[in-house]
C-alpha cells in the first residue's frame, strides 16, 4: 500500500507520521514543494508555536471556527486538544497552558515541535522528498497518478495537505474538487487618526467594536499599534468578517466603545464624579480604568483644557466624552498582517469531504487535511488543532 501525502507542513507531517505508525506495512511518502519543511510551524506563535488550546469540549471548540463551525463537532469528538497534548507528552514534548488557555511547548520554542515531528517521521520511516511541487493529480486504473515538474508518482491513497496555496488549489480544481476562493483572515486594522497618534502600545482590557452598516460586532481586549488597531477584538472581527471586509476592500468605519459601559452609564458616571469631586482637574483623574495617556488625549480632543476641573465640565463636554468613549467613530483604510498568526479563509469546500473520515465523497482514496480545506479559526492554537484532528482521523480511516 503506497500512500503519498502532498505538503510537508503541519497537517502533512502529522498525518504521515500517524499513518506510518499505525500501518507499518504502508509505504508513506511526503512530497514537499519547497526545500523547507514545517516552515509555518517554525514561525508560529511568534516562534513559540501555539500548538493547541486548553479548551477541549467539542461543543466549545467549534465556536472558534468561522469556517467549519458546528460541522467540526464530529472531528473534535474523535481527536480533541487534550488528545494532542497526550500525543505530544507520549513523545516527550511537555506543553503548558497560559492564562488565556493557549498552549505552547514548555520550551517556548517551535523547534521542539519540529524536532519531534522530524524524529517521529524518521522513526516510522516516512520518506520525505523535497522540491516536488504537485502539478497534476489523476485517478487511473484504481491508482492515483501524480506529476511534479521532474517526476511521476503512483499511489494507492493520497492525502492533500498543501495549505492555502492558490496555485495548488487551481491544480486541485482541475482534479474536479470545488474550491471556495481564499481571502485573508486574522489581520489588524490600518487607521490614521490624530486620536490614536503616538499612543502605540496602549491596551484596553474590555472593549466593543462594531462595523458601521454591518451586523459585525465583537468585544474583547484592544491594542493601539503604530499603524492602527490590533488585539483580540480586532482579530476576531477580521476572522468573522473575512469575506464581508474583503468585499469592502478593507475600507470601512468602526464604532468603538472603550469603556464596556452603555452610553447612559458613562454619562451618569461622569455626572456623579463631577458632583463628588468638583475641584479635581479632569485630565489628572482617568475614569473607567482608561490608560492615563489615552484619557488625556480624549479630554483634550473634547476641547477640555488641562486646567478644567470636574466641576466645570459642561453638558456639551459630557456629551462629547460620552460619544468619544462609548462610540468613537474611526475610519479603517486597509489591513496589516498579524505576525503572530494569520490564515486564509477559503479552500476545498467542506461538502467535498466526508467529515467523519476526511475522504473525498466523489474521489475514494483521496483525503484532505489542514488549511487546504475551507476551515479556519480564531487565534489561540485552533488552526493547528484542525490540522492535528483531521490528520489523526485520516490515519484511523485510511
Ligand atoms: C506567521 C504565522 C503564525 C502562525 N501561528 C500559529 C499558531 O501559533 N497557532 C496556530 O494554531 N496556527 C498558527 N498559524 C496558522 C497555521 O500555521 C496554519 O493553520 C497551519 O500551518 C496550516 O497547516 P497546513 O499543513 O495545512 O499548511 P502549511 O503549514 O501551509 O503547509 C502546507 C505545505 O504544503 C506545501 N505545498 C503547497 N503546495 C504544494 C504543492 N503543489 N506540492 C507540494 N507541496 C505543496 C507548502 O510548501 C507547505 O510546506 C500561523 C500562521 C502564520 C502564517
Amino acid at each position: 500500500m503506497k500512500v503519498i501525502v502532498i505538503g510537508g507542513g503541519a497537517a502533512g507531517f502529522f498525518t504521515a507520521i500517524n499513518i506510518a505508525e499505525k500501518h507499518p506495512d504502508y509505504q508513506v511518502t511526503i512530497l514537499e514543494k519547497t526545500s523547507k519543511l514545517l516552515q509555518k510551524v517554525k514561525v508560529s506563535g511568534g516562534g513559540r508555536c501555539n500548538v493547541t488550546n486548553e479548551r477541549n469540549k467539542p461543543s466549545e471548540l467549534v465556536q472558534y471556527y468561522p469556517r467549519g463551525s458546528k460541522k467540526l463537532h464530529q472531528l473534535f469528538r474523535q481527536f480533541t486538544t487534550s488528545d494532542m497534548v497526550d500525543w505530544l507528552a507520549k513523545r516527550e514534548v511537555q506543553t503548558k497552558a497560559e492564562v488565556d488557555k493557549r498552549m505552547f511547548p514548555v520550551s517556548d520554542s517551535s523547534q521542539t515541535i519540529i524536532d519531534c515531528f522530524i524524529d517521529q517521521a524518521r522513526r516510522y520511516k516516512v520518506e520525505v522528498i523535497q522540491n516536488q511541487s504537485l502539478m497534476t493529480l489523476n485517478h487511473n486504473n484504481g491508482k492515483w497518478e501524480l506529476t511534479t515538474p521532474s517526476q511521476k508518482f503512483k499511489a494507492d491513497k493520497v492525502v492533500v495537505a498543501t495549505g492555502s496555496s492558490p496555485l495548488t488549489w487551481k491544480v486541485l480544481e482541475q482534479t474536479g474538487l470545488e474550491i471556495t476562493p481564499g481571502v485573508p483572515s486574522l489581520f489588524t486594522f490600518n487607521i490614521k487618526d490624530d486620536r490614536l497618534k503616538d499612543l502605540q502600545g496602549i491596551s484596553f482590557e474590555e472593549t466593543q467594536i462594531k462595523i458601521v452598516g454591518s451586523k459585525l460586532s465583537e468585544s474583547g481586549p484592544l491594542l493601539i499599534t503604530h499603524w492602527g488597531l490590533s488585539g483580540p477584538a480586532v482579530l476576531k472581527l477580521s476572522a468573522w468578517g473575512a469575506y464581508e471586509l474583503a468585499d469592502k476592500n478593507y475600507k470601512f468605519q468602526v464604532l468603538i466603545n472603550f469603556t464596556n459601559l452603555k452610553p447612559d452609564e458613562i454619562r451618569s458616571n461622569l455626572i456623579n464624579y463631577k458632583t463628588a469631586n468638583p475641584k479635581r482637574k479632569i485630565v489628572n483623574y482617568p475614569l473607567f480604568d482608561l490608560p492615563k495617556r489615552f484619557w488625556e488625549r480624549m479630554v483634550n480632543y473634547c476641547d477640555i483644557t488641562n486646567e478644567t476641573p470636574f466641576g466645570e465640565l459642561s453638558k456639551k463636554h459630557i456629551n462629547k466624552l460620552v460619544e468619544e468613549l462609548g462610540q468613537g467613530k474611526y475610519t479603517v483604510n486597509g489591513k496589516s498582517t498579524f505576525k503572530e498568526e494569520f490564515v486564509t479563509a477559503g479552500g476545498i469546500k467542506l461538502s467535498e469531504v466526508n467529515l467523519e473520515t476526511f475522504e473525498c465523497r466523489r474521489f475514494p482514496n483521496l483525503y484532505i487535511a489542514g488549511e487546504a480545506l475551507d476551515i479556519d479559526a480564531l487565534t489561540g492554537g485552533f488552526n493547528f488543532q484542525a490540522c492535528w484532528s483531521a490528520g489523526w482521523v485520516i490515519s484511523e480511516c485510511i
